[in-house]
């Protein structure tokens, strides 16, 4: 059986993530990336990582959900990157369809000096905001950790911008209109191309990898399950 790896997906709002993982693995996604979206989920996703192996725990806190964000959300983050090498940072990033930019930006700026000081790969969420984004990570372009971009839109700025960023399709690639997309995807460096199903329910993964394997016949799934190791498992 083709294995794979869910480059990021999330907690259920209701039920049990072991179960939706336990169904993931019957079908090949042996491995996940599980990304919090708020405080209240980072230690249930640190201890779910600590029991499992093939999941990597993230923890930060979502554009969406910036404003509202503990006035110790940072020195709590910090204590449990440090007390938990293994937990990567994620789900962080700017949203120019909310309108609470000015604490996205305050919390995606810390969140990545955090990413910074405890060499974490991070999980960006990016919309509408590349220019934003990218101004933000030039002021720390000499130590960038690895980024994995979630949901990539296609953008070509962020694609040649460093060699440190990775790009996650998610199912939006087999849907009708979403030429962006696709397009970057025919040009996209073979060693970039990650697979999300940005859920709960890992299987959609599935969906993006039949869509990305058809565009690009010169890559495999191990390709990309290689690709995914490198970024979160290997170092
Ligand atoms: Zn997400």
């Amino acid at each position: 059986m083709q294995k794979y790896i869910d480059s990021h997906c999330h907690l259920p709002k209701s039920g049990d993530f072991q179960d939706a993982f336990a169904r993931a693995n019957a079908a090949g996604i042996m491995a996940c990336v599980l990304n919090a979206t708020k405080e209240t989920d980072w230690q249930q996703i640190i201890n779910i990582a600590n029991e499992n192996k093939n999941v990597v725990g993230c923890i930060g806190i979502h554009p969406w959900d910036s404003d509202t964000a503990s006035p110790n959300w940072a020195t709590d983050m910090s204590t449990l990157l440090e007390l938990n090498p293994h937990i990567m940072v994620g789900e962080v990033g700017l949203d120019k369809t909310r309108d609470n930019f000015a604490a996205q930006e305050r919390v995606f700026i810390r969140s990545l000096e955090l990413a910074i000081k405890y060499n974490r790969v991070l999980n960006l969420h990016c919309v509408h905001a590349w220019d934003s984004v990218l101004h933000i990570l030039k002021s720390y372009k000499k130590s960038l950790p690895k980024i994995v971009v979630h949901g990539f839109d296609g953008t070509q700025n962020a694609i040649d911008f460093d060699e440190n960023l990775y790009f996650s399709y998610s199912p939006n690639i087999a849907k009708p209109n979403y030429n962006k997309i696709k397009l970057s995807l025919c040009k996209m460096p073979k060693n970039k191309i990650l697979l999300e199903s940005d859920s709960a329910d890992l299987m959609p993964l599935l969906t993006a990898a039949d869509a990305v394997l058809v565009a690009r016949s010169d890559i495999t799934a191990t390709d990309i399950y290689n690709n995914t190791m490198g970024v979160f498992f290997n170092g």
